[in-house]
């Protein structure tokens, strides 16, 4: 959501900032701008729509600087116009800003700054915190100091409420850049003569190895050969940099036609880089040292709070089958917006793992805080090293299931929910889980990758299926136990990528409300996976018959729905414990196809952000 990139060096900036801005574009956004600066001159040109059209509109007007900042704004506050695209120019012409977040008392500031004779061009909240700096720095700084607009930015700070990351510049600064984080992420990256600043690491692929995680309340003045951070309260910080692994931060499509067909086909093997290095020597159970909890303390455990957002808060449901079935202590799945409001009682045994694939996701982070600031123990598992939520945590394990570009998350779940079984049985092999049933899980761990591989053979003919289907305007989905989160699951990727209305419920619910919509329009997707309810899912797809709606089965079991089913997927007999994902392959080939069919950018889906960082 939202990119911020800025530059500070020797090189010409705005070629720099736009190639850091293309590569942010995956997080989602809806306008993009910059602003430059040379003799004191600050060049602005900002655009809604895609970046391309910002770089047209650079290359046709070119302004040499060496130092500039960029955004791509996903609105918050205000329409999507040319006017409310970042970056913001206080209305004495003195301060550039760009802006990650929100600034949750704009209102009044704005009001503030216009007693005091500034004017306001957009209706963004972020125009207020450009208006303020440049009331600081005008009013209440002291002309003569060399940190005249770092205390400018700290003392403006200190009236916002709400979430930022900024980049800032000023006109009489021609070779300082201020950045600031609180809840967005913002880092630093480290050249030679030069400094940039990023939302994402990814901001500077191929021009920076060594970077500096701005923490939040920290504010950093940057120059081209120097870099020092204050806190708020305007004690120095001692800087830490941290070498890059590109290898887990890049991604390319690698001759697939979009990110997320690319996503979908790697499964097989962001599975085996999950399990890699964490099956024991005997096989009957993993080793988790991430975790950072000797067994005693895990025993000690006994009750879970899992919180997460969208699709990993899905990934959380599987935790819960998994822990519940295997561990046997309960485990609640919060959406992490409500748990870091709702005050939940929590007892001194309870353990809260939260779920970020990019690990900046700002509700996950804020209930990883919520229960920090309580003093629980507090794991997590992301696939981003070095983000907020991996920094902050007590512990956790990384997926490295490598970066998912594609807005819509296929093996990022996949992965998580292969590593809340993990960890389930790791748990359990602690408590009442035989080495025989600990081993069987563990081989049909180990056998994963290749069941994915096969399932993802049946490609050609979902794609069949999801034609004959693509132009229906409801779906729904029916799965019981494990398979519940696969109907929350396969609803949620087909609404995100193929803007069909879909709903997931537990098979039986149907009867209690969702049934009204069954009808010719309104398709069926009904998974049957699990044994000792196969005949209860076949008594569901009846109902669903008698009414002529479509069904779609999603089955282990074929010949049970042979004659009933309109379509059938089927899929190999596997243990239960890797059934969850192995029948997740199908929802997401089908959504997929879907999309494609109804020609939709299924790596950039309307309205949606990749890293969700504002409330
Ligand atoms: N709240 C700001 C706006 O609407 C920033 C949004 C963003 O993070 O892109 O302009």
């Amino acid at each position: 959501m939202c990119g911020i990139t800025g530059y500070i060096g020797t090189r010409n900036a705005a070629p720099i900032l736009i190639e850091g801005l293309c590569k942010l574009e995956y997080r989602g956004y809806d306008s993009a701008g910059l602003a430059l600066l040379h003799n004191g001159v600050l060049d602005v040109k900002k655009k809604k729509g895609r970046v391309a059209v910002l770089a047209s509109e650079v290359q046709s007007k070119p302004f040499y600087a060496t130092m500039g900042i960029s955004h791509t704004r996903w609105a918050t506050h205000g329409g999507v116009t040319d006017a409310n695209a970042h970056p913001h120019i206080s209305s004495d012409g003195n301060i550039a800003l760009v802006h990650n977040g929100i600034i949750e008392n704009y209102e009044n500031i704005r009001k503030f700054c216009e007693s005091k004779g500034y004017t306001f061009k957009s209706q963004t909240d972020s125009e207020a915190l450009a208006n303020l700096i440049a009331y600081h720095y005008e009013y209440r700084t002291n002309k003569d100091t060399k940190n005249r607009l770092l205390e400018a930015v700290r003392k403006a700070l200190a009236h916002v409420e709400g979430t930022y990351g900024i980049a800032v510049l000023s006109k009489f600064h021609e070779d300082e850049m201020i950045a600031a984080r609180k809840g967005s992420p913002l880092i630093i990256g480290v050249g030679k003569d030069e400094h940039l600043v990023a939302s994402d690491v990814l901001g500077f692929a191929g021009r920076a190895n060594r970077v500096i995680y701005l923490e939040d309340g920290q504010i950093a003045s940057i120059t081209k050969d120097n870099c020092e951070i204050i806190t708020m309260g305007n004690k120095p910080i001692d800087l830490v940099v941290n070498d890059i692994d590109w290898e887990l931060e890049t991604a390319d499509m690698g001759g697939a036609s979009s990110f997320m067909e690319k996503e979908i086909f790697e499964q097989p093997k962001v599975l085996e880089n999950a399990i890699r290095g964490r099956i024991s020597d005997d096989s009957s159970t993993s080793v988790l040292n991430g975790l950072n909890m000797t067994p005693n303390e895990l025993r000690q455990v006994d009750r879970i709070i899992f919180c997460a957002c969208g699709t990993a808060w899905h990934a959380c449901m599987l935790a819960e089958y998994y822990i519940e079935k295997y561990v046997r202590i309960p485990v609640e799945v919060e959406y992490a917006s409500e748990f870091r409001y709702k005050n939940a009682p929590l007892d001194k045994s309870t353990l809260v793992f939260v779920v970020s694939q990019s690990g900046e996701t700002i509700d996950t982070l804020e209930a990883l805080r919520e229960s920090k600031r309580k003093g629980f123990k507090t794991l997590a598992i992301t696939n981003s090293v070095g983000s907020t939520i991996s920094r902050e945590s007590d512990g956790g394990l990384y997926q490295y299931a490598g970066k998912e570009v594609g807005v819509a998350s296929t093996k990022a779940f996949t992965s998580q929910v292969l590593i809340s079984l993990l960890v389930a049985l790791y748990m359990a092999r602690m408590r009442d889980l035989s080495f025989s049933a600990g081993k069987s899980i563990v081989d049909s761990i180990i056998s994963l990758p290749e069941h994915v591989k096969n399932v993802l053979k049946l490609a050609p003919q979902i794609k069949q299926i999801a034609k004959k289907y693509a132009y229906k305007h409801d779906f729904l989905f029916l799965g019981r136990l494990g398979e519940f989160p696969l109907a929350l699951e396969g609803a949620l990727k087909l609404k995100e990528i193929s803007y069909i209305h879909a709903e997931g419920y537990p098979a039986a619910e149907m009867k209690h409300g969702p049934i009204a919509l069954v009808c010719p329009e309104c398709p069926t997707v009904i998974f049957a996976n699990t044994e000792e309810i196969i005949p209860k899912l076949v008594s569901n797809a009846q109902e669903i018959k008698a009414r002529k709606g479509q069904l779609i089965a999603i089955t282990d079991t074929p010949e049970s729905f042979e004659g009933l089913a309109d379509d059938i997927i089927a899929l190999p007999k596997v243990h239960e414990a890797i059934m969850p994902i192995v029948a997740t392959i199908p929802i997401q080939l089908l959504a997929y196809y879907v999309a494609l069919e109804r020609g939709c950018d299924v790596d950039k889906p309307r309205n949606l952000a990749k890293a969700v960082t504002v409330e």
